[in-house]
């Protein structure tokens, strides 16, 4: 055992099996024991590797200052230095210093939540302890455990295999090689390469086919993907579509302003104004047009969308899914248990040309088999028995009481045909005593069936067992068995009716039939024909209730539902008609077959069209998504097979099941579902609207702002009055920053509002300001600019008092800003908009008060404090001036109603 503590001292590869199970003390049939896992767990420790650090945290410090808005102001707060205004340098210094620590902070909590939800997505592995097979978290491996791997795992630690069925494993991520690997459990050369190390598989490479049992030899930091350990990077990316758009934006703006300011300064400079207050006009004007607070609202918008998504079911892998939710056009879904319960019973029985009830709900063995309102006795007909057996037998899952419930372990369609065989008196442990199995080809969706191996000891013969959808069953036999189980010639024509008719009932058939055999194991070769057909069994999957509607959400929001499935064509579409998945009109629908006739141009059409998919291979659903896409649809599509991974990948959002799906699926995937249901789709749509509207609220409600004091300092330039700017540089920065991110970071929070689901799809293409968002931004800002100018010639002319002046004009801005909030807010809308005793809202929303409330202090010691009064040029105002900057706020909710009207869609609507 201590060998373990090293694994490449030890050349497991080139170990013998036998030699590998001694040295990790394994017995194969029992696996380790409980009080042996402890111990090792005490002396290895849990199998994790430690996130690597990311990027280092300086050098991301350092980065907040890679901005083009913020060279500016350095450059601003050194040229002021020059001019040997030093308190204007560092309070300009100081802002882009605290500027840098908000996004930084920003950024990191953002990051920091991002990588901790997709790591508490938690990768299972099955083992054998106590003679069980149990699955565990793969977490808790510890050395000598037995570890089954199936296609799709995730290898959760180093494995010397010990015992292969077509193992094929993709060790990209180790090796750099794409293609997958054959894998066996012959012991290689000592000093073989990783990559031709055949007997091993290593931490972190994916199953892509077949089956194998390993040992784990080593776990976290000691297998080889610990030691390299770059896989495990968890930096998350923060780069989105959106956060694109502002980057491109805030370029173009630098270079308006240098413009203008260059422009303004040489004007200045025309009318004989000192060049010194002319730099400061100058700088003023950049200050001013520059939106400083903007990037750390996005951040912020950002990930409070990430986390009520996962609030709601929703684990987002890559952060640019949150918005591209918000535009997706067409959803593409799994039927079985995404749309569907994934509660399978058994209704319908056909067998030797008879047809039967089942009754009963659930997993509970309880229910009659009946024929015509008659209970019967199953032992008397042996077709009906054998079909139950085939059902029973070929069979990888188990149904469990806990708890007073029975519980499917395993897949819930062989659940229902186990629950079916129960209720007519066969349990599978006395069978397998009879019938032990010898081999499993295991199911799969491409091939739609599934075979197992059995030596009938009673009988003294070997039987193969296949049970899988009815065109793989009934193409690979040769005859019927009728009620005698006798077998008599084949025709196909009336089994497939009877198909259809349970089929158009919603049921999911499944096929049985059986053969005898004289090998001992079994290859995909050796059943390709020969069976003789046992009978069908038709089990209900009901419609999950909130998927109907979150289906019927969709389509009023714009979204197309479509569904994807393996299942029966008429099956699905009569699913797909209980879900109303189509408003009106036919219920269109394809199968893979006919979808793999048709050209590009056909197909793009029908996948327009259609709404149903079935008998769909996870090799279709690229193409689908493909299709799709040239038609301009911005596509979601669920998965959680191994070959659903490259439809994933290149759907807009891929989104994978976290229960049922495999870590294939999961790694490909940009959002994954903890759920597996349908209605928490559409429940990130919802957050992906509202991330995006209330981003769209930040921005309406800033840039008014920034517009308002450009306008002031521009016009005051041209009018020739440079020495008596209404707002100094300085004070422009006060506002744009800390007054505009106490205001602005309240509406990231901004609940979703009751019609983002009635509008149709964004567009990815939009650009950031279209057109109403321009139009609303100037009216707000011609107020702003009039508020500005308006009350400081109003003061100066009257009192004299230039510094008093400046500060009432700052005051009535944030006074008619907070009014401003409060009409983009959902409150305000509430409050003057719509006074319908929609007041309980209020309550619900208590962050634009938070907002507020703090923005009244932080303006209050503003102008009334000396310290705030030296390094902005404040001034305190008593009681009658700040009622009356209040009053001259006011007028702006008129304002605000008329940009409402103007630019409603995007930001005011509730
Ligand atoms: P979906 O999950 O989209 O409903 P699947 O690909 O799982 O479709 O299944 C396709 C068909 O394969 C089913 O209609 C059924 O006939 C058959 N099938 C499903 N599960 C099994 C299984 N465990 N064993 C054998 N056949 C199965
Ligand atoms: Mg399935």
């Amino acid at each position: 055992m201590n060998n373990l503590e090293n694994p490449q001292d030890n050349q497991w590869h080139s170990l013998a099996v036998a030699e590998t199970l001694e040295r990790v003390q394994l017995n194969r049939q029992q696996g380790l024991s409980q009080a042996e896992v402890q111990e090792r767990k005490n002396k290895f420790g849990s199998n994790t590797i430690e996130a690597k650090g990311g990027k280092n945290p300086v050098l991301k410090f350092l980065e907040q200052f890679n901005q083009p808005l913020l060279y500016i102001l350095i450059l601003a707060g050194i040229v002021k230095a020059f001019l040997n205004e030093w308190t204007n340098a560092w309070v300009i210094w100081g802002v882009v210093f605290i500027n840098a620590v908000v996004g930084f902070v920003q950024e990191m909590k953002a990051e920091n939540a991002i990588a901790a939800l997709s790591s508490s997505v938690q990768t299972d592995a099955t083992v054998r302890r106590d003679g069980n097979k149990t699955t565990v978290y793969s977490a808790e491996l510890v050395p000598g455990d037995l570890v089954f791997l199936t296609s799709g795992d995730k290898v959760p630690a180093d494995l010397r295999l010990i015992e292969v069925k077509n193992l094929q494993v993709n060790e990209s991520a180790l090796t750099g090689e794409s293609t997958a690997v054959e894998k066996n459990a012959e012991a290689v050369d000592a000093d073989a390469a990783l990559a031709d190390r055949k007997s091993m598989a290593y931490a972190g490479s994916f199953v892509t086919a077949g089956q194998a049992q390993g040992v784990v030899i080593a776990i976290g930091k000691n297998t080889e993907t610990g030691r390299i350990s770059q896989l495990m990077d968890k930096q998350a990316n923060l780069i989105t579509p959106l956060t694109r758009k502002f980057d491109k934006f805030s370029r173009q703006l630098l270079y308006v302003i240098l413009g203008v300011a260059t422009f303004t300064f040489v004007v200045g400079l025309g009318y004989g104004e000192a060049w010194t207050s002319m730099f400061e006009a100058a700088i003023a004007l950049a200050v001013s047009a520059i939106p400083e607070g903007l990037p750390a609202v996005v951040t912020i918008a950002l990930a409070i969308g990430v986390s009520r998504m996962a609030n709601r079911h929703a684990i987002i892998r890559k952060l640019p899914a949150v918005e591209t939710l918000g535009s997706a056009t067409v959803i593409c879904s799994d039927k079985t248990g995404t749309l569907t319960e994934n509660q399978m019973t058994v209704q319908s029985i056909y067998a030797g040309n008879q047809n039967y009830r089942v009754s009963g709900s659930g997993y509970t063995p309880e229910g009659q088999i009946s024929q015509d309102e008659n209970t019967i006795e199953v032992e008397k007909i042996p077709v009906l028995k054998d079909c139950l057996i085939a059902g029973l037998l070929c069979n990888d899952s188990h149904v469990d009481k806990q708890e007073d419930t029975w519980k499917v372990v395993g897949d819930p369609t062989e659940g229902a045909l186990i629950t079916a065989a129960r209720k007519a008196g066969f349990w599978a442990n006395d069978l397998e005593e009879k019938q032990p199995r010898l081999d499993t080809i295991p199911f799969e969706s491409e091939h739609q069936y599934m075979a197992t191996l059995h030596e009938d000891k009673q009988q003294g013969e070997k039987v193969v067992y296949l049970k899988g959808s009815v065109e793989a069953v009934l193409s690979r036999c040769e005859a019927v068995l009728d009620v005698d189980a006798r077998p008599q010639a084949l025709n196909a024509a009336p089994i497939h009716e009877i198909v259809e008719t349970m089929a158009a009932e919603g049921l999911r058939v499944l096929a049985l039939a059986r053969k005898t055999v004289q090998q001992n194991v079994i290859e995909p070769e050796d059943i390709n024909s020969g069976f003789q057909f046992l009978g069908l069994q038709g089990m209900i999957d009901p419609p999950r209730p909130e998927a109907i509607k979150a289906v019927e959400a969709c389509k009023n929001a714009g979204i197309r539902v479509k569904m994807i499935t393996g299942d029966h064509k008429v099956t699905a579409k009569a699913i797909a008609l209980q879900m109303r998945l189509k408003r009106q009109g036919e219920t269109i629908a394809f199968t893979g077959q006919e979808l793999s006739e048709m050209n590009e141009t056909e197909l793009a059409n029908a996948v327009e069209d259609g709404v149903v998919f079935a008998r769909v291979a996870p090799e279709q659903k690229l193409r689908l998504v493909e299709a799709l896409q040239s038609k301009g649809d911005v596509v979601a599509m669920t998965g959680d097979g191994v070959n659903d991974a490259p439809a994933l990948k290149s759907a807009d959002i891929g989104i994978a099941m976290g229960k049922a799906g495999t870590e294939v699926a999961k790694e490909a995937a940009d959002m994954i579902l903890t759920d597996d249901n349908f209605a928490s789709i559409e429940a990130a749509v919802e957050e992906g609207r509202t991330v995006y509207r209330n981003l769209m609220k930040a921005i309406a409600f800033i840039l008014p702002v920034n517009g308002g004091e450009s306008m002031t300092i521009f016009i005051s330039v041209l009018l020739a009055r440079a020495e008596f700017l209404p707002i100094l540089s300085l004070q422009v920065l006060w506002l744009n920053m800390v007054n505009s991110i106490a205001m602005t970071v309240p509406l990231a929070f901004e609940p979703k509002a009751n019609n983002v689901m009635q509008q149709p799809p964004l567009s990815p293409h939009q650009p950031l300001l279209n057109r109403s968002l321009i139009k609303r931004i100037v009216l707000i800002s011609l107020f702003n600019w009039i508020v500005i100018f308006g009350v400081f010639e109003w003061i100066r002319t009257t009192t004299g008092n230039i510094d008093l002046a400046r500060t009432m004009a700052i005051q009535a801005l944030v006074a008619g800003r907070i009014f401003y909030l409060l009409s983009l807010s959902q409150i305000g809308l509430t409050l003057w908009g719509k006074l319908r005793g929609r007041l309980d809202r209020v309550a619900s929303v208590p962050m634009i008060w938070v907002g507020i409330g703090v923005t009244i202090v932080l303006q209050a010691i503003f102008s009334q404090w000396g310290v705030m009064n030296n390094l902005f040029a404040t001034y305190p105002l008593n009681l009658n001036q700040w009622l009356i900057c209040l009053v001259i706020g006011l007028p702006i909710v008129v304002v605000a109603a008329i940009a409402n009207r103007i630019d409603p869609p995007n930001v005011s609507q509730q």
